[in-house]
């Protein structure tokens, strides 16, 4: 089956009625024949029909062992680190997620600290693993500048050294649409089903895919010890978005080369300075995200030359379709502008240093029509 069959045919009807959409089980409990003796639901924080469907049709998807629901991206990725323990170390992508930086944080005062390194050349792992490294967290590609990290090349250079270590993937930028990390090596992938995968801008959701049983049945526990949880109802919205996800990832990166092409060629009427876009010949790993990936995905950064804070802003609020938000992955094409706000946090200095200059703008690209998108960016140019 080709994957957009397999996206569809992969939810399960309901067992018991046949209802070929999900029902809501909104149940927090369920009644028993006798004591331990019930239809394999017992709680919901342990286990819920709804969300268990989704768990089911995301394992598919990602070709895991199987796969477990949290209330968010940042549960599921705090469950992960649940399996480490004082004085274990992380090696991590170098311009990772901002809501994943700050949780590390919050684990240094627990004995486990993180060395942030550039993956984009693979052979820097080399010299950051050590024995206490526990776990490698990759992201590709990364917020908000697309750096691309070749996952299969990761994973075969850190088995060699130390099987032990876990590899993780956030696979939240590229959706299963784009990448299988699973298949390239990864021991576990992470998606915020918030962006791409509930797609709509209207759920809060994470999910973990496991490849092992034992690693799974970990991670269950951790889960069910902690209770977060993702709720039937944004269960069903989750799977209810999925189902449109190919659609929606092809014509998203459609129109994001599209774009990325325009603003290339932007460069000649001296506005845009750099473009940062996985499909361009001139991305530093083309080649690997050619290799790597199906799509090169929806979203696409750019600078100004006239590299200021005003500038940006003044085109960030001059378009009409491309709507000012944070977050990413909706139908609708969102602009952002990371250094006064999803990176307004980090450092000017480490900002700059990983590449997001002060006039750095991000775009989220929607499934609108492409010309009108043009057309909308061309406008606050012109401004
Ligand atoms: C949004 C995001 C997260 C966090 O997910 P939430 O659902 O907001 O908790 C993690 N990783 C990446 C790459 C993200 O974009």
């Amino acid at each position: 089956m080709k994957e957009e069959t397999k996206i569809i045919q992969n939810i399960l009807s309901d067992p018991l009625t046949g209802a070929i959409s999900t029902p809501i089980y909104q149940t927090s409990t369920y009644v028993q024949e006798a004591p331990g003796i019930n239809k394999g639901f017992d709680y919901t924080r342990t286990n819920n029909p709804t969300r268990r469907t989704l768990e089911k049709f995301i394992t598919k998807l990602e070709y895991g062992y199987d796969s477990i629901a949290f209330s968010s991206g940042l549960a599921s990725i705090d469950a992960i680190l649940k399996l480490l323990k004082y004085k274990d170390e992380i090696l991590a992508v170098n311009d990772i997620y901002g809501g994943t930086f700050r949780l590390l944080n919050l684990y240094k005062k627990l004995g486990i600290n993180t060395q942030y390194i550039d993956m984009t050349n693979t052979k820097n792992i080399l010299h950051h693993i050590s024995n206490k490294t526990k776990l490698i967290w990759i992201e590709t590609p990364t917020n908000p500048t697309l750096k691309i990290s070749d996952i299969k090349e990761i994973c075969k250079i850190s088995n060699k050294l130390n099987p032990n270590i876990l590899i993780i993937v956030d696979n939240t930028f590229a959706s299963p649409v784009i990448q299988n990390p699973i298949n390239l090596g990864a021991d576990i992938v992470i998606h915020s089903a918030t962006k791409y995968l509930a797609g709509h801008s209207d759920v809060l959701a994470g999910l973990i895919v496991v490849k092992e049983k034992e690693l799974y049945e970990e991670l269950k526990y951790i889960q069910n010890a902690t209770g977060g949880v993702l709720s039937p109802i944004d269960s069903w919205l989750t799977i209810r978005g999925i189902q449109t996800l190919y659609l929606r990832v092809k014509k998203q990166s459609e129109n994001a080369n599209k774009i990325a092409f325009f603003l290339n060629d932007k460069k000649n009427s001296s506005v845009v300075d750099k473009v940062y876009y996985p499909g361009l010949s001139i991305h530093k790993n083309h080649l690997v995200a050619l290799k790597q990936q199906r799509y090169f995905g929806g979203i696409v950064s750019f600078s100004l030359i006239n590299d200021t804070i005003e500038s940006a802003k003044k085109v960030v609020t001059s378009t009409k379709l491309f709507k000012l938000a944070e977050s990413l992955g909706g139908t609708k094409s969102l602009i952002c502008h990371p250094a006064t706000m999803t990176h307004k946090s980090t450092p000017s200095k480490i900002r700059k240093k990983s590449g997001i200059q002060d006039s750095l703008i991000r775009l989220s690209i929607g499934i609108e029509d492409v010309e009108d998108l043009i057309n909308d960016l061309n406008n606050s140019f012109l401004l």
